[in-house]
């Protein structure tokens, strides 16, 4: 498994295409402090062999860990950029913006990977009007509602340095985390099952 993947300069692009593309990103967890730091707006060219690389990486972290969407600083990686699942395709969003939203909100029940077994009711935008970037530099502007824009606000927040449980009181975010150890414990002991009865 590759380490971070924090690139920029021309030597840093060579390195890495050098690299196997196909590797899966390591998941920082939520104490990782680049998951609370804003990301700068990428002003590179495109196509960018690095950028490129890290869009096929991301994406096939996210079908690792079945994610609706992934921010590349979840990765550890310092890159306005996510991908996400959206009508049978992954989109690459890099710099990401949303530039019309509905007043009304949508009650979402949402999980992070970076917080594994938490899962929050969030209110988020009903429907958004977003744009974005992909890697070949080609841009978008689309309408999302229902599920696709629940994550498009999601992984946005992430390149903002904003948590899904940045919003919680003390209290609410303490119960969450008690809630989360019990749902990976729960799993933990369903997994050493399932082992167990495999090999008896
Ligand atoms: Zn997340």
């Amino acid at each position: 498994m590759s380490d971070t993947f924090v690139i920029d300069t021309e030597a840093g692009i060579k390195n890495t295409v050098q690299d196997s593309e196909l590797q899966i990103l390591p998941l920082y967890d939520d104490n990782h402090p680049m998951l609370a730091q804003k990301i700068p707006t990428y002003t590179g060219n495109f196509p960018n062999g690095t950028l490129t690389v890290l869009a096929k990486r991301l994406k096939m972290t996210m079908k690792l860990y079945n994610g609706l969407g992934l921010a590349a600083n979840q990765c550890g990686v310092f890159e306005r950029m996510f991908v996400m699942q959206h009508d049978g395709k992954i989109l690459t969003c890099i710099n990401p913006k949303i530039i019309d939203e509905s007043d009304e909100a949508q009650d979402v029940k949402e999980g992070c990977l970076s917080f594994p077994g938490m899962f929050l009711n969030l209110k988020r935008s009903k429907w958004i009007t977003a744009q974005w970037t992909d890697e070949n530099g080609t841009e978008y502007e689309a309408m999302m509602e229902g599920v696709p824009a629940v994550v498009f606000q999601h992984e946005l927040d992430h390149l903002n340095g904003v948590k899904m449980t940045d919003s919680l009181k003390p209290l609410a975010l303490k119960m969450a985390k008690e809630k989360q150890m019990k749902f990976i414990k729960k799993i933990k002991r369903q997994y050493k099952k399932q082992y167990q009865e495999s090999i008896s």
